[in-house]
This record gives C-alpha cells, structure tokens and sequence, in this order.
C-alpha cells in the first residue's frame, strides 16, 4: 500500500523523525513546516493523509485542521492530529476540529502505522467513489462532500463480540450515551447478528477462551454484507503481532486494555462518520449510474444505455457466428390517447406497455424506450423468424387486454405496430440494422397498424 503522506511540524527533528519512519514503510512523504504551507499542499497535491502537530506557533493544529475539513477541496483528506501532551481537552479539541484520530507523542511505531495505513485505506475507498461520482455527474456530489456528517449525530448501532461479562459491563458503561449497543458473548452468532443487522461498527474482543477473533474478522471481510463494515479490535498489551495479521485482514482500528473512555469513544466516531460518508457516496454513485441508463417512466434502460451496448451485443454475435435481431415498436395513434385522456393517461398506458413488454421478452433481452411512445428489443441468440414471432406475441398482448388509464381505470384499446430486422450474413451495422427495423415499422404503420412487418435478410 503506497500513498502520499504530508507530516506538518515546526520542529525540523520531529519532522525528520515521522519521515524516517514513514519511508520506512514505503510511504511517499511531502512535509511543511506551518499551517498556511500545509494547507497550500493539500489543496494542490494529491496528500492521501496529513500527521498534524497541534503546538505550532502562528496557525496552530486545531485551526489547520478546521480549515482542510471546512474546504469541501480537502475536507475527505483524513488528519490526525499528533499532541505532545496526553491531554484529553487536546483530543476533545482536535476530534472538534474534525480530526480523524489522533496520537500522542513519544509516538508509538505501531499506532502510527496503524492509524496511517487504516486512514489510506479509507481514503483509497473514498477517492474511488468520488471519482465515479463526478465522473458521471457533477451536481450533487459536492453537496454531498461538504455535508458535515460529524455533527449528524443519530446514535450508531455497533456489535460487540465478546464472552467476558466484565469486560462487556465496561463497554456497555462507557458507550451509553454515544451508541445503541448489542452485545454477542458467542462468536458464531456474532458473526450472524453482524451479518443480518445493519451495524455501523463492530468492536471484538480478542480474548476468547476457544476461538481466534482474527477467524471472525477475517470471515467479516469476505461476506459481501459486511464487507464495509468497520471492525475495532479490543486487544491486550502485548498482542502486537495478533494486530499487526488483523491489519492485513482489513480491521480497520483496535484499541489496547484497559480501554479509555475517550479513545474509544473518538475512535469509533471516526470510524462510523467514515463509513457514512462512504455509504452516502457509494449511494449516490449507484444512483447516478441508474439515473443515466434507466428512464425515470418505464423502469426500462434508456436510449443512451442502448446506444452503447448494441454495438457490443452486435459485435459479440458477429464474433460468435450467432443470430441477432431487433425490434422497434411504436405505439399506434398515441397522439389521440393523450388528447383525449391528458399527458398522465398517456403515461399510465406508457407503463402498462412496458411492463407487458418485459414479461414477453427473456432475461438476456434487451428492452429500452427509444423515446416517446418507441421502444427497442435486442434479442442475441435469435433469428428473424422467431423475432417475428416473438413481436406478433408482443403486438397480440397489447392489442387483446384493454389497458387502465386515470385515476377511475378506464379502459381504453391500445395497439402498437411492430418492425422486426435481423444480423445479416455478410457485411452489417449497427446503424444498417436499424435502419431495416425502421423500414418494417413504417411498412406495418402504412399497412394499416396493430402489425408486425420483418424485414427478410
Ligand atoms: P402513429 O400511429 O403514426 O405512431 O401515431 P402517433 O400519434 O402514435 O405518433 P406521433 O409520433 O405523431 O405521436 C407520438 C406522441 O407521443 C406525441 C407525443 O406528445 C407523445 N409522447 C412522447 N413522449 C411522451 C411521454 O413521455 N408521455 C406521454 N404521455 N406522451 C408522450
Ligand atoms: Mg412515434
Ligand atoms: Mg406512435
């Protein structure tokens, strides 16, 4: 795991120290020796996390912090702030700041690496999904970045697993007024409840009698339905080893006994305002990725998911030496049907016909509204003489069953001409295929509608 690591600090030592460690690791490391140095760095550069020190003169780190977390540029990039003093009013101001985490100095080789390595994980997710995101629509996703989910504070729901009573008195103690917590004493049904419950965070424990937690994490990681779930290991002293194969597994932080109110508390707020915000992005993405192929009336994909994939189911059958034929419908007199029932009864016969549409084709069909009262079917695999057949079958589905329009259902005839074209042997296109299917609609609408017309290859 590479990425881009800004250590800021006054003191050249202490920058030199982190440094020396972080390359260590193979980390790329950029460096400032202020605030306004750092902000500029990380408003031009790729910085994947800043290790923010807290006492600098001038711009201190809670006011760094502040101002990357309130540009909606920077705001994704984590910082940890890095206090001299255990102090918790220092961390309570740097979680305020909107830190992500924090450590103290004299810092901990495998706090540090811990913490930077979970951070960049985090950001590699997150830096994925904004690139979808953006890439396929711009509006809404800054919105969405700069949303503040640190003060969007509905109590998460969090798992612990753990079989020692003491040790769950505590937690439950400590996580009373910041999250909604189950408890699971045996590791099996933890991994069910965790798997069927939409947690926000699961904390193990990794002092179980028979069972190794590293098993539970490492099934977590593998099921789809937890795969994103953020997991905090609950270790002892001395456990390093264990949570260094943790890491490689995928938990994404741990804590050391005897636990500290606060630490966890902050740790786990990282931990589920990260997983929100990925949560929201990753929705807006399926979203977005919907909204550009779907349309909005019909359910059915649009013209523009059409005209990217015909061309490869075209490709494919050629390649194959496999059949391929499409249809085109239009609807008959449909003007008429909006005239005389308004814009909402067109619609409501818009969607009946596609429905009944979807039900007459296969799964591996292609069924798309072309626009207005157009639709297209691409079937693969299929030759013209049973696409004609399927497209009598669609023609002979409209026309029987009168359709329901309006509020009161009124019944009303609808019929719908049908032009059917297929692959031909020699030289074809896409656009050649299409235009012989538009050909036959226009014969069949010319003939006299409520027909089916193919054109022989
Ligand atoms: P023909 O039998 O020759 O196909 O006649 P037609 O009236 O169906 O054809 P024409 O292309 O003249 O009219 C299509 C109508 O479809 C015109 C347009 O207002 C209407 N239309 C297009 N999109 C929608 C829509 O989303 N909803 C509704 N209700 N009507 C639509
Ligand atoms: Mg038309
Ligand atoms: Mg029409």
């Amino acid at each position: 795991m590479t990425a881009r690591i800004l250590v800021v600090d006054d003191i050249p030592a202490n920058v030199r120290l982190l440094e020396v460690r972080l390359l260590a690791e193979y980390f790329e490391v950029l460096t400032a020796s202020n605030g306004p140095d750092a902000i500029e760095t990380c408003e031009n550069g790729k910085v994947d996390v800043v290790l923010l020190d807290v006492m600098m003169p001038g711009m201190d780190g809670f006011e760094v912090c502040k101002r990357l977390k309130g540009d909606p540029a920077t705001s994704h990039i984590p910082v940890v702030m890095i206090t001299a003093l255990d102090q918790v009013s220092d961390r309570v101001r740097g979680l305020e700041a909107g830190a992500d985490d924090f450590l103290t100095k004299p810092v901990n080789d495998l706090q540090l690496m811990t913490r930077v390595k979970s951070l960049v994980r985090l950001k590699s997710l997150t830096d994925e999904l904004r690139l979808r995101a953006s890439t396929t629509r711009n509006i809404g996703i800054e919105e969405l970045l700069s949303r503040d989910f640190a003060t969007e504070d509905a109590k998460p729901r969090v798992l612990l697993i753990d079989e020692r009573r003491s040790s769950v008195e505590r937690i439950r103690k400590m996580l009373r007024n910041s999250a909604e917590l189950d408890v699971a004493t045996d590791p099996s049904a933890g991994f069910f409840q965790a798997a069927e419950t939409p947690y926000e965070c699961v904390l193990i424990s990794t002092a179980f009698a028979n069972f190794d937690a590293l098993r539970l994490c490492s099934q977590l990681r593998s099921l789809d339905r937890t795969r994103f779930l953020p997991i905090m290991l609950l270790a002892d002293e001395g456990e390093e080893g264990r949570i260094l194969r943790g890491l490689e597994l995928g938990i994404n932080d741990y804590l050391i006994r005897p636990i500290d109110q606060h630490e966890l508390t902050a740790r786990l707020r990282t931990q589920v305002r990260r997983k929100r915000y990925n949560d929201q992005l990753r929705a807006s993405v399926a979203q977005t990725i919907e909204m550009a192929v779907i349309d909005g009336l019909t359910g059915l994909h649009n013209r523009r998911y059409l005209d990217s994939h015909l061309q490869t189911l075209f490709d494919r059958a050629v390649a194959r030496r496999r059949p391929l034929s499409v249809m085109i419908t239009d609807l008959d007199r449909f003007k008429s049907i909006n005239d005389t029932f308004g814009h909402d009864g067109g619609d409501d016969v818009l969607r009946e016909f596609a429905r009944r549409l979807r039900k007459n084709v296969r799964g591996i069909d292609l069924a798309c509204r072309f626009g207005g009262e157009e639709f297209v079917v691409v079937m693969p695999d299929t030759d013209g003489a049973v696409a004609e057949k399927v497209a009598e079958r669609i023609r002979a589905e409209i026309a029987q069953a009168p359709f329901a329009v309006g509020n009161d259902g009124k019944a009303i005839e609808v019929t719908v001409s049908v032009g059917v074209s297929s692959l031909l042997k020699g030289a074809d296109s896409v656009a050649a295929l299409m235009k012989r299917a538009d050909l036959a609609l226009y014969e069949a609408k010319s003939g006299g509608r409520n027909r089916v017309v193919a054109k022989a290859a």
